[in-house]
């Protein structure tokens, strides 16, 4: 089955507020075996969300939407679904009754707009809101389902939990049909010689589909692809296995491990010690390492000489090397390597000397 998923909101569409609902509803569904065909981003007005909606009923089996729900006139999520479902808005007795009782436990008199609340689109179901005061609510529309959300994230995320998924559930019953994607993380080649080597099996006609995208410093190759369960593990595998064929040794983690997490769990596999030198990246590299839980086992400590004279007198690099080959060279880097190691007294040594951006670089030795 198919979904569309929707979010409306003046701040989101004007860049004040980011729509974090939106991916966090697609994950979701995608987890429920729905394909999610399509995404859009509206802003408070009844005109410009008929039209996404109906757009969406179009492409969809299911609509997820959120935002627009609260006691405002900005907030034109009913009006809107009703005039797109061409049905009249109701006011829902038990809401209502919840809503007065929700103030009355609080002590409090409910304004008069609130009673805004517990109006719904003519021939809706009310999606119980246990975690603020807007009902969500589920309305056929144009062939398709519009399940409407809060919109604040911890309200939203409730209800969908709540109240959707699990109707989203007997909705597909038991097809055996799932969505899945699995990732290979990769280091050691730019994003367009790691997609070279798999261009074949990135055509946009092949299948299981298969990108790439760039993260932090390593490319990671993301294979998508739904159908019978059975299948889908079967094609992943497969493509798995020849994407490591063709990347080999680039190929160090899946879903999403970094470069850290690996590199640490073989150093605390096999008792493996090491200590870093950097000069350019100033313990960024130790910084990763030491948000790894546990490393201490095997990562005693890291030193940071920025100047040359502290290359020299912490780490004992030869001031003659330096001044012989520049501080920005193989060989200074492998005595920085050697010179923590001795200091450490560990197995390995790193060392790390660049020319930090943005100044500073030749042609023979560029920034970085
Ligand atoms: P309220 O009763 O608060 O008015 P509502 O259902 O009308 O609820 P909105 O007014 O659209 O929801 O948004 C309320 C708050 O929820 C916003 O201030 C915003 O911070 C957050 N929010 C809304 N939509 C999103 C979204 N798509 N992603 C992340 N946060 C969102
Ligand atoms: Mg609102």
């Amino acid at each position: 089955m198919r979904a569309y998923v929707l979010a409306t909101g003046d701040e989101l569409v004007r860049g004040r507020s980011q729509d974090t609902n939106s991916a966090e509803i697609a994950r979701a569904l995608c987890g429920e075996g729905f394909t999610v065909c399509g995404m859009a981003t509206v802003g408070d007005a009844p005109d410009a969300l008929v039209l996404s909606l109906r757009r969406a009923a179009e492409a969809a089996d299911v609509i997820v939407m959120s935002g627009g729900l609260g006691p405002t006139e900005d907030d034109c999520t009913r009006r809107a679904c009703a005039l797109a479902a061409g049905v009249a808005i109701r006011r829902d007795p038990e809401v209502e009754s919840w809503l007065r009782r929700r103030w009355a436990e609080r002590g409090l008199v409910m304004p008069a707009s609130n009673l805004l609340q517990a109006d719904v689109p003519e021939g809706a179901e009310v999606l119980p809101n246990a975690y603020g005061t807007a009902p969500g609510f589920v309305l056929p529309l144009a062939g398709a389902r519009v399940y409407a959300l809060p919109g604040p994230p911890r309200e939203m995320r409730g209800v969908l939990a709540d109240e959707v998924l699990p109707r989203l559930r007997a909705l597909r019953g038991d097809a055996d049909h799932v969505v899945r994607t699995r990732s290979l993380e990769t280091f050691g080649g730019r994003e367009s010689a790691v997609g070279e080597r798999i261009a074949d099996l990135m055509r946009r006609d092949a299948w299981p589909r298969v990108g790439t995208t760039a993260v932090r410093g390593t490319i990671r190759v993301i294979l998508h692809a739904e159908g019978r369960s059975a299948e889908v593990a079967a094609l992943l595998d497969r493509s798995e296995a020849e994407v490591r064929r063709r990347l080999g040794r680039q190929v160090f983690g899946v879903d999403g491990e970094t470069l850290p997490e690996v590199v640490a769990a073989r150093l605390l596999a096999s008792g493996t010690t090491i200590a870093t030198a950097e000069s350019c990246t100033g313990g960024l590299l130790a910084g990763a390492l030491t948000e790894i839980p546990g490393i201490s086992r095997v990562f005693p400590g890291s030193v940071v000489a920025y100047a040359d004279d502290q290359k020299t007198r912490l780490i004992g690099v030869p001031a003659d090397l330096i001044a012989a080959h520049g501080a920005v060279s193989r060989a200074v880097a492998e005595a920085m390597a050697e010179g923590v190691r001795a200091a450490f007294g560990t197995d390995l040594g790193v060392g790390v000397t660049g020319i930090a951006a943005p100044d500073g670089g030749s042609a023979e030795q560029p920034v970085g």
